[in-house]
């Protein structure tokens, strides 16, 4: 029998689908691990094929463009670039399109830490997008707002991963010329569930309630930090804590490839080829790549596919310190622009103990963790001392 419907089992819970379905057979929830999937009611699917269609995974290729321009750059104001994950550079895109009286569409992390889509129209709630979460983004009616307002003429930006980029694109059926789509080179993203427990777990452990959770917090020691800022709540008093990227098991373990999603570790849109007209990533080996160029500064790799980005280009260009770059020493230093990141055989512990609700208690760091984290901690502490 021909597919006709999507497989949940291989979904990144982008919603094209479950807002295309003409009998509203689809919802998305959360599963098993954690993940926000498509859940199919087999009573009310009337097998029209219109999810598999549209479905980005099972559709969306890299048919887009190679860049056109490629710039290592960072925000000459340098409290833009501390409260961004690198350079700073969204900021100034996100700014072209509330000047037009638009609507920017990107990830925030709500009071209850969980991270979502929203729309924004001032520029001082622009710090709500800011920064990267490294946790699947929940995009509720994301696409079916973008699509009303393209249709009644206004501006956009969306911001996103590829997939949700690919997942939006399919789900419009058509170009729009006032949308502007960015994304990012992306590692993959852990699940909400997991993350959920995490905080829960961090809260626990410093005797509170986590309120705040920022990732990658900037240090003066380093321009490309993986620091952890956290806010706890304790009684009437709120505290700060500072986790170095060492010692927090969540960021190990994403750097270490055990809680993307499986899908992630297929992800078609790592590819120079991207759908989107800007690409955002952070400059790894700058140091290598330009040695002069960085001074100090948390450097982005920009990339520029379409007309319309060469154009914003030009309006937010005098913003920033730029430096034109090539193919050859992007790659070098970040793989994941043009394949996924590689699958880790851990990850099915890691899951498997989070299935299980083992996530978090006093075993918590020999299950979640683990013997192979340990040694390769080790190693990486004896190699700071040979140094
Ligand atoms: C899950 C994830 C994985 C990434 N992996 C890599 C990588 O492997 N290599 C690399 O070079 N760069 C990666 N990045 C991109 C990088 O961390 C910076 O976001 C990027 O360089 C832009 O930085 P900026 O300073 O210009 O803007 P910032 O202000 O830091 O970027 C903010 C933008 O990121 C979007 N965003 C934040 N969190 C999410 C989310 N969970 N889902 C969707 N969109 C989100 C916001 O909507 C906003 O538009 C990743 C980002 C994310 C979110």
């Amino acid at each position: 029998m021909e597919k006709c419907t999507i497989n949940p089992n291989e979904c990144i819970g982008c919603t094209a689908c479950a807002h295309s379905c003409p009998t509203e057979a689809i919802k998305i929830q959360k599963n098993t691990e954690g993940f926000l999937s498509a859940v199919i009611n087999d009573e009310a699917c009337i097998k029209c094929g219109i999810c598999f269609n549209v479905c980005p995974v099972q559709q969306g290729s890299n048919a887009g463009e190679e860049y056109k321009e490629a710039y290592a750059c960072y925000s000459k104001n340098k409290d833009i670039q501390n409260t961004s994950t690198s350079g700073g550079i969204f900021y100034f895109i996100a700014k072209e399109i509330l000047k037009k009286d638009g609507t920017v569409y990107g990830a925030t992390m709500d009071e209850n830490l969980v991270v979502k889509h929203i729309p924004i129209q001032k520029e001082e709630d622009l710090h709500k997008l800011q920064g990267s979460k490294y946790v699947q983004s929940e995009l509720g009616d994301t696409y079916a707002e973008i699509k009303d307002r393209l249709e009644n003429d206004e501006y956009i930006l969306f911001s996103g991963t590829g997939c949700q980029v690919t997942g939006l694109k399919q789900y419009l059926k058509k170009d729009y010329e006032k949308l502007l789509t960015v994304d990012l080179i992306c590692h993959g993203i852990p699940s909400p569930g997991m993350f959920e427990d995490y905080t829960a777990y961090l809260g626990k452990k410093y005797g509170g309630k986590v309120i705040a959770y920022k990732f990658r917090q900037k240090n003066p020691k380093e321009a490309q930090s993986y620091d952890t800022k956290i806010e706890i709540q304790k009684g009437a008093k709120v505290i700060e804590k500072t986790i170095s990227g060492d010692d927090d098991p969540f960021t190990l373990n994403y750097l270490q490839n055990t809680l993307q999603n499986k899908e992630c570790y297929k992800c078609k849109f790592a590819s120079l080829k991207r759908l989107s007209d800007i690409t955002l990533g952070d400059y790894w080996g700058i140091g290598e790549a330009h040695p002069d160029f960085s001074k100090g500064n948390s450097v982005s790799l920009v990339l520029l596919q379409t007309e319309k980005a060469l154009s914003v280009w030009e309006n937010i260009k005098s913003e920033l310190e730029f430096l034109p770059t090539d193919k050859e020493k992007i790659l070098k230093r970040n793989r994941q622009l043009a394949e996924p990141a590689p699958y880790n055989a851990r990850r099915t512990d890691v899951y498997g103990n989070y299935a299980k609700g083992r996530f978090g208690h006093k075993f918590y760091f020999k299950h979640f963790l683990g013997k192979n984290m340990a040694i390769y901690l080790l190693k990486r502490k004896i190699l700071e001392i040979l140094k």
